[in-house]
């Protein structure tokens, strides 16, 4: 538990929708940022007598901020047009905080705005990256920071800046050390896919306020997340210094659902814990930095993550232990922390064969038919081959598939000019990409209805859509079908067991995944 708020950030053109958006966003919110500088019509009459009623049937905080163009607003402001807002308008009545960049600080030499705000943020900006001169941004900011109506050191800094890998956080990360030392009240945001999980354990270490959306469509700013999946996905509010933290780690987590997966898992364990998405493009630099017990720059309570595209080999560089499946099929998605040792494991071939075993029972003999030769169809042929399944693997480049022949011995044969039945297969896999929601792959299918006919099984690994055309086309001619979506969750419970040793609790996490699947 933490003493942290949510902020939801509330931004429109015109006065009536500007209030509908504020009172949606008090029933989820600490704290409400109202974004003048978004608005078109003002109407101050109807929006300042609105302001006071919302304020009083909510409980909740209002913040009011001005932004220019050039720190992330709405609108070309010119600092004249800035000052007299500041100074002039009568908004300050209506609200309890200001929030205004560092040069309206540096300007406000007679304090004026500490006088009549409660509380004032004075923030700075930086679109493009982690500026290198963050303390002296700190400094600056921090400095007078006692507020003239309470004479308390009551006002806050917060700075927010673009993360363009997720190790250009640090810095901002642990500015709260220096803050809390100092008893300066600090916000710090990376921003951007790198920066979210800035935003979600920030709470846990003593950010004064965390930002978010009130819905996907409203964000404010890069790498915003809902309030909604701050309170319910992550429980930003509940984490703590000693929370054990897990991960993805991967070079795009936007569209990944398994932090509904394995947050589902924690929240039904009731775990002080949580599963945070890290966006990563130097491996090296993040395992170094970030995880390495002996060499991270953070001290924290990090205990294992899933690694994905394209870190699943390079990562096996980096860990004292790589176990033996994870050794044969040439790639690691999970790495447990333990002590000061990083342990690799690959749960895709469980997590493939589990569900495939329930559906068809024993493979040992089974014909199956592979399409793709990458990771995932490694873990396929991997798994199947240990059940004695007899494995025949269809690429569309046969050069590539050349490690699967000398690994697994397989056969291999050519996707593209693949026009023949495929009924002398009992199980049909898909390994590709084809079908995906993702690359306007959606349509497309490995085979069609007239090839499957005849076919015992059809798994398809994409499970986003939850229905692929694969599935489809299956039906039509009444193949059974599997979705990835069973596959997803069984490797995701295998590395819940590996990281926890409990039993996943598997119809929860697929409610939680298919949850984010249909939002
Ligand atoms: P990968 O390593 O990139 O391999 C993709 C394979 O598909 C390669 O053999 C590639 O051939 C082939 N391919 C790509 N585009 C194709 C196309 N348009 N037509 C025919 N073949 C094509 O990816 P991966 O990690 O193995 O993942 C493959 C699929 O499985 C993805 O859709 C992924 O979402 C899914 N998956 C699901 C789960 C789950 O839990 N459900 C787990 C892992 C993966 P080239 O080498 O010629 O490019």
């Amino acid at each position: 538990m933490n003493n942290g708020k949510i902020c939801v950030s509330v931004c429109a053109e015109n006065a009536n929708e500007f209030l509908e958006k504020i009172e949606q966003a008090a029933k989820i919110a600490d704290v409400v940022e109202l974004r003048f500088d978004c608005l078109k019509q003002t109407e101050p009459e109807i929006l300042f007598k609105e302001l006071k009623r919302i304020r009083q049937n909510n409980q909740i905080e209002l913040l009011v901020t001005f932004r220019p163009k050039e720190q992330g607003g709405k609108r070309d402001l010119s600092f004249d047009e800035r000052i007299y807002f500041w100074r002039d308008s009568h908004i300050y009545e209506f609200v309890d905080w200001g929030d205004v960049e560092l040069e309206i600080k540096k300007h406000d030499l007679d304090g004026y705005l500490n006088a009549i705000y409660n509380r004032v943020i004075y923030s700075a900006h930086d679109f493009f990256n982690v500026p290198a001169n963050l303390e002296l941004i700190y400094e600056e900011l921090s400095l007078e920071s006692v507020n003239k109506n309470t004479n308390k050191q009551s006002n806050v800094v917060k700075i927010a800046a673009q993360a363009n890998d997720a190790t250009d956080g640090l810095s901002l990360f642990k500015l709260m050390e220096r803050a809390k030392a100092e008893k300066q009240e600090l916000i710090p945001i990376a921003m951007g896919e790198s920066g979210v999980w800035t935003r979600i354990l920030g709470l846990s270490r003593g950010a004064f306020m965390t930002f978010a959306a009130f819905d996907k469509e409203s964000a404010t700013a890069p790498g915003q997340l809902t309030a909604r999946e701050m309170i319910d996905v992550y429980r930003v509010k509940e984490l703590d210094e000693t929370s054990e933290i897990y991960g993805l780690v991967a070079e795009s987590v936007a569209y990944s659902v398994s932090p509904q997966l394995h947050n589902a898992a924690f929240k039904f364990h009731k775990m002080n814990a949580v599963y945070v998405p890290f966006a990563v493009k130097n491996l090296e630099e993040f395992i170094r930095r970030m995880v390495n017990p002996k060499t991270r720059e953070i001290d924290w309570n990090f205990r294992g993550f899933s690694i994905t595209i394209p870190h699943k080999i390079e990562i096996m560089k980096y860990l004292d232990f790589v176990d033996e499946t994870a050794r044969k099929i040439g790639a690691v998605n999970t790495v447990k922390i333990e002590g000061d040792k990083l342990l690799g494991f690959n749960t895709d071939a469980d997590g493939f064969i589990e569900p495939l075993e329930n559906a068809y029972g024993d493979l040992s003999g089974a014909r199956v038919a592979v399409f793709g030769a990458g990771g995932a169809a490694r873990a396929c042929v991997y798994a199947l081959q240990r059940e004695n399944a007899n494995v025949t693997v269809f690429v569309r480049n046969s050069e590539k598939a050349k490690s699967l022949v000398v690994d697994f011995g397989v056969e291999i044969q050519d996707l593209q000019s693949q026009i023949e039945p495929l009924e002398n297969f009992d199980v049909v896999v898909n390994a590709t990409p084809l079908g995906m929601k993702k690359g306007g792959l959606e349509n497309e299918t490995a085979a069609t209805a007239e090839q499957l006919k005849g076919v015992g099984l059809v798994y398809d690994l994409v499970y986003n859509p939850f229905e692929t055309r694969l599935m489809r086309e299956a039906s039509l001619v009444f193949a059974p079908t599997i979705g990835g979506l069973a596959m997803l969750v069984a490797q995701a419970a295998a590395q819940q067991k590996i990281w926890t040793g409990k039993d996943a609790p598997v119809k929860e996490m697929s409610a939680a995944a298919l949850g984010k699947l249909q939002s």
